[in-house]
This record gives structure tokens, C-alpha cells and sequence, in this order.
């Protein structure tokens, strides 16, 4: 896709079929209930209501092989089963829109422009968890995303396929948009929950998980909006056909892929899982915009530890991207030329990431000051050959020492562009301290 001047994005063929972009790509599509109902929309719902119980629901999903595509991969199917059946309720589904990693912006897309597919994964997930309030926790920004879906919500509600009795049937499920303030940490599950609550989104301990003490300490499945919109089609078409799909049995499916950075068409991207950034760089996004080559890559948001040219051929599934010392995350692949200095990279992305501390533990909220006033001096031409050290030691006090997983998360840009390219912080230092001890060698002019 290419993005137009406009600001809306311009379709491609591809030679994969797509799931999830499917319908938007089609001439005149508005994403209207009328325009969903005529591509298929809302059959799997009456599929499910005709006769398929919430457990068999759940087990289509489980052998589907879907994983969560908001950024740890969790099994649905799986993350489903945890909610007790004999718990007397509430239970609560929440849909994770609060999309906030940079480089990423696939759930507003399908937010806009197929909001009823999201909307239809969600009443289908709370059949199947037997819950009957569900919440979107979008974030703030996308005030026209929850537009769009406040519409959406009202042409379902008025069509019968949410509210009371569904299509006739015994099921009741309200969905509500709830706009979040701003705060990327809103993004992780548990924070989520406790903003919905009303309260500050700082993380919680776990256990107890969000399936057992949820919302209102009540059973809950978070699921994010990519993941939900696989739904009807792994309903429609079967769980083996979705497993077929990818890189079985453990990264099935498409991924919706968000390609920003130095290319030529940067986008979002439907491809199979499997597929190599190879190709999604270079032949979907056109390869590099001018003429230098590749440096680096961010394979899954800023959360994921850099890759280089080297890894170009790596498949972007879930194991091979892990197998290569990163993670596929959120699907965000940020490029970067040759010429991009890697400690301005780190730097830029660990400023974010001390901006979004939400300072619950120490490890985190004191070491991200530490560690952008370190680059910000190395950066500045004021470093030492020492701070290299200083910094490792700072990040491996950090990983795996926090509440939840940012803290591993804003010390991969560091900690990966020290392996990369350690030369280009020891350059820098070297010429700062080349430039000091010059400076002390100056004669004194009476
Ligand atoms: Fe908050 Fe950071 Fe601790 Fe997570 S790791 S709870 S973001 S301070």
C-alpha cells in the first residue's frame, strides 16, 4: 500500500489472499453494516447462534492456532479456556485498542475502515467466554477510530446483532468505547484495566491474571483489536484452514505488518506469516527510498531489539524472529539507511520510553532517567569509554528486575545497538575524549 497525499492509504495487489484488509480493498467500500453485510459480514455470528456452543467456539479458535497479535503472542483459544465455567459473573471482554507502539498503526486501519469486522470478533468472543459487557479501551488520539465505532455500534445495535437477544437468540452483549488519556503503559493489559477502573494505569503484580481477577477483579479475556478481527473468518472457514495458513503449527494465520522508515511505500502490509522481511521490504514496500542500503531494522516495534541486513532473509513468524535474538512484538518493522547513527536511534527511542515510565517500579523509573542522561552525554560529544560498561550494567539491572515487561522493552534498543554497532558509541567517545585531552594541552596565554 502506499500511503496518498492525502493521508489515506492506496491499495495493491498482492499475490497472497488477505484476510483482515480484504474487504477495504474493495472499489467503494465504506466499512458501513450495509457494505459489511454484503461482503459476508455477520454470518459467523448467525453461524455460532445456529447452533455451535461456546466451548466448541473456543476449541475452533484453540486448533486455529491464532496467537494474540498485540504483541506477546499469547494463544487465544488458550487465554479463552482460563475463564472459570462456573464462576456465577460478571465476566468482561476488553478489547485492547490503545495501540501506542511506535511504528505500529495497524489496529486504527482496521478500526476505520472495518470497524463491524472488529465489533463481530467481539460478540463472537463474549458467546464464547459467556460474558455480556465488553469495553474497547481506545486510545485517546484516535478520536475518529472511536467515531467510527460509536457508529458502528449504534448500526449493529439497530440491526439486532448486539443489545438483548441477538438475532433471537439468548445472548445479550453491550459493547462500550472507552477513550484512554494518552499513556502508552495504558497499552499493557493489566494497566488497562485498572484505567478502565478509573484509576491511574499503573500495572498489576501477577498473578492473579486477568482471566481469574480481571476487571473489577472479575474473570476478563483482553484480547487486542487484530486478533478479534481474525475471528469471524476463523468461524466462517474453519480452524484448519486458518491453521494452514503461515508458518504452522505455531505462527498461523496472516499478520497485518506496519512498514515505516526509510522505504519507498511504507504501509501496512497483509502477508502470511513466515513471509521474510526480504520481501516485505523489497518487494511489497519497494526496497530503500534513495540510494543507500539497509542499516537496520526494527523487526516488531520499538520494544524489539534491532536486526540487521543479516537478518533479512529471517522469517517473520514468532519463532524465527525469536530464534534471531528479537521478537515479532506488535508487527511494527521501523528501516533505517545507512548514515542513521544508531546512538541517535537509541537515545531517540529510550527518551520515549523514560517519557512513558509509569514510574510503579524503581529499576525502571530511576534507570530510564539514567540511561537517556548517559546517551544523551555520549550523543552530545561528553561521553567516556566507561559509560559503555555503565550502561550494560544499568540494563541488566533492569531486565527482568520490573513489574511488567517494559522494563526489558526500553533497554533492547541499547542493549542491541551496542551489539551492532559498538564502534559507532566507541567513535564518538573517542573523538569527545580526543577533544578534551586536546583542550587540556592548550598553553595558558598570559
Ligand atoms: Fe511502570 Fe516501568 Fe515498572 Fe512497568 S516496568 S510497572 S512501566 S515503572
Amino acid at each position: 500500500m502506499d500511503p496518498g497525499s492525502d493521508g489515506t492509504t492506496k491499495l495493491m495487489a498482492s499475490k497472497y489472499e488477505k484476510i483482515l484488509l480484504k474487504n477495504m480493498e474493495q472499489p467503494g467500500y465504506t466499512g458501513s453494516l450495509q457494505d459489511y453485510e454484503k461482503a459476508g459480514g455477520y454470518q459467523a455470528l448467525r453461524k455460532v447462534l445456529g447452533g455451535i456452543p461456546p466451548d466448541e467456539v473456543i476449541d475452533i479458535v484453540k486448533r486455529s492456532g491464532l496467537r494474540g497479535r498485540g504483541g506477546a503472542g499469547f494463544p487465544t483459544g488458550v487465554k479463552w479456556g482460563f475463564i472459570p465455567k462456573d464462576h456465577p459473573g460478571p465476566r468482561f471482554l476488553c478489547c485492547n485498542a490503545d495501540e501506542s507502539e511506535p511504528g505500529t498503526f495497524k489496529d486504527r486501519q482496521l478500526m476505520e475502515r472495518d470497524p463491524h469486522q472488529v465489533l463481530e470478533g467481539m460478540i463472537i468472543t463474549c458467546y464464547a467466554i459467556r460474558a455480556s459487557l465488553a469495553y474497547i479501551y481506545i486510545r485517546g488520539e484516535f478520536r475518529l477510530a472511536a467515531k467510527i465505532l460509536e457508529r458502528a455500534i449504534r448500526e449493529a445495535r439497530a440491526a439486532g446483532y448486539l443489545g438483548s437477544r441477538i438475532l433471537g437468540s439468548e445472548l445479550d452483549v453491550q459493547i462500550h468505547v472507552h477513550a484512554g488519556a494518552g499513556a502508552y503503559i495504558c497499552g499493557e493489559e493489566t494497566a488497562l484495566l485498572e484505567s478502565l477502573e478509573g484509576k491511574r494505569g499503573l500495572p498489576r503484580f501477577k498473578p492473579p491474571f486477568p482471566a481469574t481477577h480481571g476487571l473489577y477483579q472479575k474473570p476478563t479475556v483482553v484480547n487486542n483489536v487484530e486478533t478479534l478481527a481474525n475471528i469471524p473468518h476463523i468461524i466462517m472457514r474453519g480452524a484448519e484452514w486458518y491453521a494452514s495458513i503461515g508458518s504452522p503449527p505455531k505462527s498461523t494465520g496472516t499478520r497485518v505488518f506496519c512498514l515505516s522508515g526509510h522505504v519507498k511505500r511504507p504501509g501496512n502490509y497483509e502477508l502470511p506469516m513466515g513471509t521474510t522481511f526480504r520481501e516485505l521490504i523489497f518487494e511489497h514496500g519497494g526496497g530503500m527510498r534513495g540510494e543507500k542500503p539497509l542499516k537496520a531494522f526494527i523487526p516488531g516495534g520499538a520494544s524489539a531489539p534491532f536486526l540487521t541486513p543479516d537478518h533479512l532473509d529471517v522469517k517473520m513468524d514468532f519463532e524465527s524472529v525469536a530464534m534471531a535474538g528479537s521478537m515479532l512484538g506488535s508487527g511494527g518493522v521501523t528501516v533505517m539507511e545507512e548514515g542513521t547513527s544508531m546512538v541517535w536511534a537509541a537515545l531517540r527511542l529510550m527518551e520515549f520510553f523514560y517519557h512513558e515510565s509509569c514510574g510503579k517500579c524503581t529499576p525502571c523509573r530511576e534507570g530510564s532517567s539514567w540511561l537517556v542522561q548517559i546517551l544523551q552525554r555520549i550523543w552530545q560529544g561528553e561521553g567516556r569509554m566507561s559509560d559503555l560498561d555503565l550502561l550494560v550494567d544499568l540494563c541488566k539491572n533492569i531486565e527482568g528486575r520490573t513489574v511488567c515487561a517494559f522494563g526489558d522493552a526500553e533497554v533492547a534498543p541499547i542493549l542491541s545497538t551496542l551489539r551492532y554497532w559498538r564502534s559507532e558509541y566507541e567513535e564518538l567517545i573517542a573523538r569527545a575524549e580526543a577533544s578534551r585531552s586536546s583542550k587540556k594541552e592548550l598553553p595558558v596565554v598570559a
